[in-house]
């Protein structure tokens, strides 16, 4: 196995500095909704300002570069610590080279470990199996913290927002959600949700729903129209632009749903902010492809 230290390198890169083409349309999109000379315009310019400069200077969209979460497919018979090794080294050179912000701290002693790594579990890193002829596809998400404080995990039934067990129950919550944000993540946002799962299984599909483009369309046409509706009516909250008023709050909302014990309907909202940084890289051989 060839070492990819300086290939992640370059996808942590890209990810901290290159907005995704998709998400760009998005707000370019978003802007001509918006009044002239109002404020919700002004931050979309804004955004898209800031956009253009990080591309152009090779540095960071935002100061939070955010915590960063790999997804790898990898191989039958590819070593899963040589991947972790390497995955770290890259991590800590990104930071040295400034791409990510020293973001990790020690929950106990509230020190920064200077470098992006600490226990276990940061960064994160999923790993999945594949067949032995399939390529290594390592995806990075990085998921500013802003936003994250605004996820949201609900227990339906939810009398308090009249949410039942089914699609319907799922639009309240989530719509809770959206409103409970406010500006708070960062909005325009994009919703990850998951119905179903238990608590952890639950967050972590959300987060990996917000895997997918904005164009894609859910292949589940009861999810798809759902995502749809809901993309609608958040924009109609009037949260706007970093909470400036406004018709765009959201970009747009992706669901995944999961098998669930009888006993339990969770539905957890995912808030990723306008800076959606997500980049994945393909590995054939000494071919390596990003997107
Ligand atoms: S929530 Fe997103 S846009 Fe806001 S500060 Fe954090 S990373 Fe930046």
């Amino acid at each position: 196995m060839n070492d990819l230290t300086e290939a992640i390198l370059e996808l942590i890169r890209r990810t901290s500095t290159d907005l995704p083409e998709d998400v760009e349309a998005r707000l370019r999109a978003a802007l001509e909704q918006e009044e002239e000379g109002s404020a919700a315009r002004g931050a979309l310019e804004t955004i898209l300002k800031n956009v253009e400069l990080a591309r152009e200077n090779s540095t960071p969209i935002c100061q939070d570069t955010g915590t960063p979460l790999f997804y790898v497919r990898y191989p039958e018979g590819m070593s899963t610590r040589a991947l972790r090794r390497q995955i770290i080294a890259a991590v800590q050179e990104a930071t040295r080279r400034t791409y990510l912000r020293p973001n990790a701290v020690d929950a106990i002693t509230g020190r920064n470990s200077g470098d992006n790594t600490g226990d276990e579990h940061y960064p994160t890193i999923h790993f999945e199996e594949v067949d032995a002829d399939q390529p290594l596809v390592i995806e990075l998400m990085l998921k500013g913290g802003g936003c994250e404080n605004v996820g949201a995990q609900y227990k339906l039934p939810d009398s308090r927002l009249g949410a039942g067990r089914d699609l319907e129950g799922v639009r309240k919550v989530a719509l809770d959600a959206v409103y409970k944000a406010q500006g708070k993540g960062c909005a325009p946002g994009v919703l990850g949700i998951a119905i179903g799962g238990d608590r952890g299984s639950s967050y972590l599909a959300s987060k990996e729903a917000l895997l997918r483009r904005l164009d894609d369309p859910n292949p589940n046409p009861d999810l798809d129209a759902l995502e749809k509706r809901l993309t609608e009516e958040a924009n109609q909250l009037g949260i706007g632009p970093m909470g400036f008023g406004g018709k765009t709050t959201v970009l747009g909302t992706k669901v995944k749903g999961l098998h669930r014990l009888p006993a339990s309907y969770f539905v957890s909202v995912s808030y990723m902010c306008w800076a959606y940084r997500r980049r994945r890289m393909t590995v054939r051989g000494d071919e390596v492809l990003y997107e």
